[in-house]
């Protein structure tokens, strides 16, 4: 069966172009009827850190991209890469380096001095020497005896067809001096116990795969499919980075985006189906392959997220945007316990929102009381002549037994009419008097939500 996995290494938090490569990853096991595992590769002690880890986990758990199995961690495997690093040795596929480093610097500068493509060559002359000198107890790395005839050929699930001659690959340090075991060792161990069959990863592993793919056949181990994905760039052209805006997932949830919004986004940014841009979840697995997934870098575009968050804000279930729209109206100390049901509001507002930010702002009134009303929509629209109109609207509405859109509509109506005014000489005042603004979805909606007491109120104060 297929299972697949995302590998990060937790140096910073989820970036967008890691969250693609798990959404892929992720999407291509469930179109399979498969697992996905998550596995967090922290054997760079250095640089991992628990916030990291956290920060990765709380931007996954934020899309739902749940994983079957997992996490595992690098760091607990260190006895079972041990044990292989042994058995390549016993085996001879592996051998003891005592070069010092200072050796391998001199060397690579002279294969630079005489134009020769760097690497580490194990039939150099002073290497020979070196590993010749060491006692016992001299400090060595470990090596993967790489084959030195043949070709690597592998077919890349997006980018197609690749062969490396051997003659390119140099003799990999599986097990540093320090005894800690290398990335491109860890990952071939881990994807083969762990029983990963496709390999979805970034671009930027693709010079590691034929090497990684000679340790596979030196185990005996089957070795996996490939797919790596090209990267993200900027408006501008260049790799995505901070200068381009928020890179970090979190950061999305921040600035009001939906987990659905960005995951129909980055689903579509570097994947298509026919010319559908709007996928369900659903639709999502159902449609997904990773032929379709294009071997050309894709550049984000801010104002496609922001026309998909709007149109998930508008078309999704209410109770959906309320659940993240809490977060918005929390950062915005808006209490939703006096007033409205959420959900109502946002179908009434949500239409004319961008983010769930905008949202939560367009929520406030309904559930706030203010002191002032916006300064150019009073000058424009509370000027004395409209007072006349708002004067005879409060008579009205707070004579009206039943609170509905539809009475409502026929005040705003009855006030025209009676004082021969034309709809947005009525509509405007209420407008701002009752919402505090200049903008705002239909005014009889709108009171109508607001409530009778607070609107009786909110006109009272602008006749004031
Ligand atoms: N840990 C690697 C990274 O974060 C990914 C390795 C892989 O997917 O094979 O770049």
């Amino acid at each position: 069966t297929v299972k697949t996995r995302f590998a990060p290494s937790p140096t910073g938090f989820l970036h967008v172009g890691g969250a693609r490569t798990a959404l892929y990853s992720w999407l291509f096991a469930k179109h399979m009827g498969g697992e996905f595992v998550l596995r967090i590769e922290d054997t760079d002690i250095e640089r991992s850190t628990q916030e990291a880890i956290d920060a990765i986990m709380e931007g996954m758990e934020w899309l739902e991209l749940s994983w079957d199995e997992g996490p595992y961690y690098q760091t607990k495997r260190f006895d079972r890469y041990n044990e292989v690093v042994d058995q390549l040795l016993a085996e001879d596929k592996a051998y003891k380096c005592y070069c010092p480093k200072e050796l391998l610097d001199e060397i690579r500068e002279q294969q630079m001095a005489d134009g020769v493509k760097p690497r580490y060559d194990a039939n150099h002359p002073k290497i020979i020497a070196a590993n010749a000198a060491a006692t016992a107890d001299s400090p060595f790395c470990i090596r993967f005896r790489n084959p030195k005839e043949g070709t690597v050929i592998f077919d890349d699930k997006i980018r197609g067809h690749i062969e490396i001659s051997n003659s390119e690959l140099d003799d990999l340090i599986i097990r540093r001096t320090d005894g800690s075991p290398t990335y491109n060792f860890c990952v071939v161990i881990d994807d083969w116990d762990m029983g990963i069959t496709q390999v979805v990863r970034g671009e930027d592993h693709i010079n590691n795969t034929p090497r990684q793919i000679n340790i596979y056949k030196a185990l005996g181990a089957p070795v996996p499919e490939f797919a790596h994905c090209a990267m993200i760039l900027g408006d501008d052209g260049a790799k995505l980075s901070k200068r381009h805006g928020a890179v970090g997932v979190m950061q999305y949830r921040d600035d009001g985006f939906l987990p659905h919004a960005l995951l129909n986004y980055l689903v579509r940014l570097g994947w298509s189906h026919g010319d559908q841009e709007i996928f369900s979840l659903q639709e999502m697995i159902d449609c997904f392959t990773l032929e379709s997934v294009s071997k050309s870098a894709s550049a984000f575009n801010t104002d496609k997220l922001l026309w998909l968050n709007n149109h998930y804000i508008k078309t999704a279930a209410p109770e959906y945007v309320a659940k993240y729209l809490q977060w918005h109206l929390d950062q915005k100390q808006i209490s939703i316990e006096n007033g409205p049901a959420i959900t109502e509001v946002i179908t009434l507002v949500g239409e004319r929102c961008h983010t769930l930010i905008e949202l939560a702002e367009q929520s406030r009134y309904f559930y706030q009381d203010f002191s002032e009303f916006e300064a150019g929509a009073a000058k424009k629209h509370l000027r004395p002549v409209a007072k006349d109109a708002l004067a005879l609207a409060l008579v009205k509405v707070e004579a009206l037994e039943e609170w509905t859109t539809e009475n409502l509509h026929a005040v705003i109506a009855q006030v025209c009419e009676e004082l021969e005014l034309g709809m947005g000489k009525v509509g405007m005042p209420l407008r701002v008097a009752v919402t505090g603004q200049g903008q705002s979805p239909s005014v009889d909606a709108v009171m109508q939500l607001i409530g009778k007491e607070r609107v009786v109120t909110r006109i009272k104060m602008a006749l004031d």
